[in-house]
């Protein structure tokens, strides 16, 4: 975990983000990355001391904006042919645009809290919504904060409330989102803004902003709505969740799926009004050259997908699994890159460090995404883990049928995934090649048994070879891996 900024290898990390930034070719990385598992230890191994804050203690501003329930392939970033978000278009342009990023959890809870810590959810403990932050875990806000930054972070949604424990290492944390349990995009934004303006540009900040815009209900604004609905559909308001239940008791009706889809692509177009707006913000502040920018997703959503529609969080197909990742660099570097690598969620801690020149922080699960810039092999032999809840109505068609409170696992391992739901006295499966099949329909368990054990064991392995949490919703703090799972997942030689 962060120790301190002093020493040889966190130099090392400053050199080569520096030049990452001149464009030039990084030979050594990979010893880099592995000196820093040597040193590894476990998140839980508390907080530095507290240095004395002096003005401009870090290079960069840190900015982190979360989209929640945004779902990767109605961006035109990613191909959709409708321009849903002009903004996150143009913040590509100066931005390293991931394609294979993975969320720790279909759940809102704990992928922020896997973006916040740099853990999974079994090691920071928010395991679904209700959970809350292990004591001891450190938060990225707590570290920055630890040396000298000024941190806030402003929430949309009663999900990410302090009771989360998230809130902790932030100077100011902003939850007020009234008795609707979600706020707009523009309110949170305007509590943002009065926190910034009144900070110095001397002072580096570290501002966590999360939008709930694309989660249901899908009420956008008139003018995304009117954009997106079919013709002559005027943009009512969204029907609440019990019409939605009914609606998909009885089954929805073509049309209804056509507009729901339409009402979500207005929220996503709202959404990306609201990343302008943080862009502009920081130009007014004169900092987003010196900002490392990270724009994400908590996790996607299935529309019309699947049997179960318009929804997420027990359903790790990719639609939710996969999510929008953009980081924008200090001085836009390596603007416009693409990079391929399946990266997490849990990489992000680890990327804020790394760049702002701390010692390479490895924690169990996340590296530097600098790493994938510079087509680091580590990355390639991961095998990343999406968690969601085990819920047999949302996959009716698994046979046995998945145990109700339980969690459900995905494990991606390049163009493999398979996705594992305990059942009452076992566990039922579906592995998807996703080079054949990006859409997964079609499980290939009966013809690639020995691709079924591999993804078996490597999941076992980031268990800690306990298969057995998967079964409980409720199941305790993971204890630090070994060294021999950390060798089984690829993260040691
Ligand atoms: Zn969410």
């Amino acid at each position: 975990m962060p120790t301190s900024h002093r020493d040889g290898p966190s130099r090392d990390r400053l050199l080569n983000y520096r030049n990452m930034q001149a464009g030039r070719n990084f030979v050594a990385a990979s010893l880099a990355l592995l000196a820093g598992l040597a040193g590894l230890t476990t998140a839980a191994a508390g907080a530095d001391p507290a240095p004395t804050p002096t003005p401009r203690a870090l290079p960069y501003d840190v900015v982190l904006v979360t989209l929640d329930t945004l779902r990767r392939d109605r961006l035109p970033i990613y191909g959709y042919p409708l321009d849903t978000a002009p903004n996150l278009s143009a913040l590509a342009r100066s931005s390293v645009v991931f394609d294979n990023a993975l969320a720790a959890s279909v759940r809102t809870t704990p992928s922020h809290a896997s973006m916040l810590t740099g853990v999974t959810p079994f090691d920071h403990g928010v395991l679904l919504n209700k959970g809350r932050l292990n004591d001891g875990v450190p938060t990225l806000a707590e570290i920055l904060k630890s040396r000298g930054c000024r941190t806030a972070g402003f929430v949309s949604s009663v999900t990410l409330s302090r009771r989360t424990g998230l809130e902790r290492g932030f100077e100011v944390y902003d939850d007020d989102v009234g008795a609707t349990q979600e706020r707009p995009a523009p309110e949170t934004l305007a509590r943002a803004r009065e926190w910034l303006s009144a900070i110095p540009a001397a002072e580096p900040v570290f501002l966590f902003v999360h939008f709930f815009e694309p989660h249901y209900p899908y009420s956008p604004p008139a003018d995304c709505a009117r954009r997106f609905l079919p013709a002559g559909e005027a943009p009512a308001p969204s029907p609440s969740f019990p019409e939605l239940h009914a609606m998909r008791a009885r089954g929805f009706t073509r049309p209804e799926i056509e507009v729901l889809k339409a009402r979500y692509d207005g929220e996503v177009c709202a959404v990306d009004r609201a990343v302008g707006e943080v862009l502009r913000l920081l130009r007014e502040r004169g900092s987003l050259e010196r900002t490392l920018l990270l724009v994400v997703a908590d996790h996607g959503e299935t529309l019309d997908d699947r049997v179960w529609m318009f929804d997420h969080g027990a359903q790790l197909y990719d639609e939710q699994a996969r999510v929008p990742l953009l980081v924008r660099f200090p001085n836009a570097a390596h603007g416009g890159d693409r990079v391929a690598a399946a990266v997490t969620h849990v990489d992000l801690l680890p990327t804020v460090l790394d760049v702002l020149g701390f010692k390479p922080q490895l924690a169990p699960g996340g590296v530097s995404l600098t790493a994938a810039l510079r087509g680091d092999l580590v990355l390639g032999r991961r095998a990343l883990v999406t968690l969601g809840s085990s819920e047999a109505r949302q996959v009716p068609h698994l046979r046995p049928a998945p145990l109700e409170g339980g969690l459900a696992a995905a494990v991606r391992l390049g163009a493999l995934k398979l996705v594992v739901y305990p059942t009452a006295d076992g566990e039922v499966s579906e592995l998807f090649d996703l080079d054949h099949d990006p859409r997964e329909q079609v499980a290939v368990n009966g013809s690639r048994p020995a691709d079924v054990h591999r993804l078996r064991r490597r999941l076992d392995a980031w268990l800690g070879g306990r298969p057995e949490l998967l079964r409980t919703a409720a199941a305790p703090y993971l204890e630090p891996r070994d060294e021999d799972a950390l060798r089984s997942l690829g993260y040691l030689e």
